[in-house]
C-alpha cells in the first residue's frame, strides 16, 4: 500500500488552504486532522497521567474543536490554522483519554 493509498482512507477534507505547509507545499491532511492524529502519539504516555480516567474531562476537551468547527461551518466566523491545531490537539488528547477509559472499563469487565 502506497503512502497516498494509506492517507486516502483517513477521513479529512484535505483543503490546501486549511492545511499546514512544509516548504510551501500543503500537508496531506488538514491542520486540525494533523493535530488530532499527531496527538495520538501521546497515547502511551497518558498512562502516567492520573486525570486520564476522567471521562467528563475527556468529553470537555472536545468542546473547543466542536465550537471552532461548527461556528465556522455555520459561517458565523472563519477559523485559522493556529486555532485548528490547538483545538485539534485538545480533541486528540481527549480522544486518547477516552481510549484509555474504554480500555480500563473493558479490562474491569473481563477480569
Ligand atoms: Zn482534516
Amino acid at each position: 500500500m502506497s503512502k497516498e493509498e494509506l492517507l486516502s482512507i483517513i477521513p479529512c477534507h484535505r483543503r490546501p488552504e486549511r492545511s499546514l505547509k512544509i516548504k510551501g507545499k500543503p500537508m496531506a491532511l488538514c491542520a486540525r486532522c494533523t493535530a488530532i492524529y499527531g496527538s495520538y502519539l501521546l497515547l502511551p504516555f497518558l498512562y502516567f497521567v492520573p486525570q486520564v480516567h476522567n471521562l467528563l474531562f475527556a468529553l470537555l476537551l472536545q468542546l473547543p474543536m466542536l465550537i471552532d468547527g461548527f461556528t465556522q461551518k455555520w459561517k458565523w466566523r472563519e477559523s485559522n490554522n493556529t486555532l485548528r491545531v490547538i483545538t485539534g490537539l485538545l480533541s486528540g488528547i481527549g480522544q486518547c483519554m477516552m481510549i484509555w477509559y474504554a480500555a480500563n472499563l473493558l479490562k474491569q469487565l473481563l477480569s
